[in-house]
């Protein structure tokens, strides 16, 4: 069972490994726990001092040294990506690994009231935002000789629940991009899933359940091991799923 995989801790060594939405919450969790198995992690997120304050928990948990890529994909253009996307290929010759991770709730309303703006943010950042990055690495993930791209799904991401609006249906989407890449990608070098973290402690879920004392769900350090397993080179053989946590 993957709650029981024990990661070797030098199972990512030599990796490189970016992560979005690295600052706070599952994405944090992830960085750090990259990180402590031997992967370089390149942090991407919108608070920069969130960003170093992970940075800083690398050093000093003894981890490769990290990057930083400050970017809110609020704001994200295509040529924005694309020059990540180089800095990557010409700093590290490659891409091994990409955690999808960074998303917005937004408001959960009713459609009737859902707010227009808020929609059209919430597929920028979930949606849109992925498919530039994702496209714009493709070139380094393709120098990597196995690399392991994840998404992340939800509850709602394959069933529609009331007042779950963009978010829900931004998750479907991420759902499907999935699948339509993964199944591109089905003979090359880069497998593609996709996790669904279930109720997870943090500050999304937070807001999402206001009322639910945080103490009954689990900590982003309890589903880790399916966050390393996917990455390493022990799901070599995982490609086009969706996964619970
Ligand atoms: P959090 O809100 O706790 O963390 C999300 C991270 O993404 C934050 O660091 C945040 O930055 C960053 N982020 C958000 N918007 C942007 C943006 N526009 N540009 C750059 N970075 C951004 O969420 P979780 O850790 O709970 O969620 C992680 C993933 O797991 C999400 O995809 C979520 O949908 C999914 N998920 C979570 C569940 C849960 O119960 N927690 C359940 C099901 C799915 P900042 O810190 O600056 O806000």
């Amino acid at each position: 069972m993957i709650e029981n995989y024990q990661a070797a801790d030098d199972l990512l060594k030599d990796k490189v490994i970016l992560i979005t939405g690295a600052g706070d919450g599952i994405g944090k969790s992830a960085a750090l726990t990259y990180a402590k198995h031997g992967a370089t992690v390149i942090l991407l997120g919108r608070t920069t001092e969130k960003l170093e304050q992970v940075y800083d928990e690398i050093e000093a948990q003894g981890g490769p040294q990290p990057a930083i890529i400050p970017v809110n994909l609020l704001n994200l253009s295509i040529e924005q990506a694309q020059q990540i996307g180089e800095k990557i290929l010409s700093e590290f010759g490659r891409l091994d690994g990409l955690l999808h991770n960074a998303s917005q709730l937004g408001q959960l309303s009713p459609i009737d009231s859902y707010n227009d703006e808020h929609w059209l943010n919430i597929m920028q950042v979930n949606v849109n935002a992925t498919f530039f990055l994702t496209k714009a690495l493709l070139p380094a993930l393709r120098q990597s000789p196995a690399a392991s791209v994840i998404f992340t799904s939800s509850g709602v991401g394959n069933k529609g629940r009331a007042f779950w609006g963009a978010y829900s249906v931004s998750k479907f989407a991420t759902e499907g991009f999935a699948q339509v890449l993964a199944d591109e990608l089905e003979k090359s070098n880069i497998r593609v899933n996709t996790i669904n973290p279930g109720a997870t402690r943090t500050k999304m879920r937070a807001k999402a359940y206001p009322v639910e004392d945080p103490m009954t769900v689990k900590t982003p350090a309890e589903i880790m091991p399916l966050y390393l397993y996917l990455m390493g080179a022990d799901s070599a053989e995982v490609h086009g799923q969706r996964i619970d946590a």
